[in-house]
């Protein structure tokens, strides 16, 4: 009896590392698609534009990238360090999409420069937010 059931433990450990397996294949198999997709879509200049999911604006005239429907690598130096970088579609989609920030705004810092300014102000934001609470706090008596 003991033997039938530790051979059943086995098979059915080798079932869920087989089912594990054909997950992650699936995984790999999905994410190599979606790659290649955008490999094909960066080659045909097409990173669509959805003006849905836009931050809305105020002004009359209309960002190229609106105008022509797609994102396109947008090549710039960086305004801290002066280094030369490329502001990919899928980053500029994620900017203006899901980041909502203003269609008129481009990409300035590269991406060290980028981290190093955040860190920067939320640094400032907490030294700000500690003088707050200082303020705030009754004197002691
Ligand atoms: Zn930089």
């Amino acid at each position: 009896m003991k033997r039938s059931k530790q051979t059943r433990e086995v098979i059915d450990g080798k079932r869920r590392k087989a089912e594990e397996w054909r997950r992650l294949q699936a995984q790999n198999a999905a994410e190599k698609q979606r790659l290649r997709e955008y490999r094909v879509a960066l080659a045909r200049d097409q990173v669509p534009v959805d003006t849905t999911r836009l931050a809305p604006s105020n002004s009359y005239s209309i960002p190229g990238f609106v105008e022509r429907g797609t994102y396109r690598p947008e090549p710039f130096v960086c305004k801290d360090c002066g280094v030369a970088e490329v502001w990919t579609p899928l980053q500029q989609k994620w900017w203006y999409e899901t980041a909502k920030g203003d269609v008129f705004t481009n990409a300035v810092r590269c991406r060290a420069c980028r981290s190093r300014e955040r860190a920067r102000k939320s640094a400032a934001r907490r030294v700000h937010l500690e003088g707050l609470a200082r303020k705030k706090k009754p004197p002691a008596s």
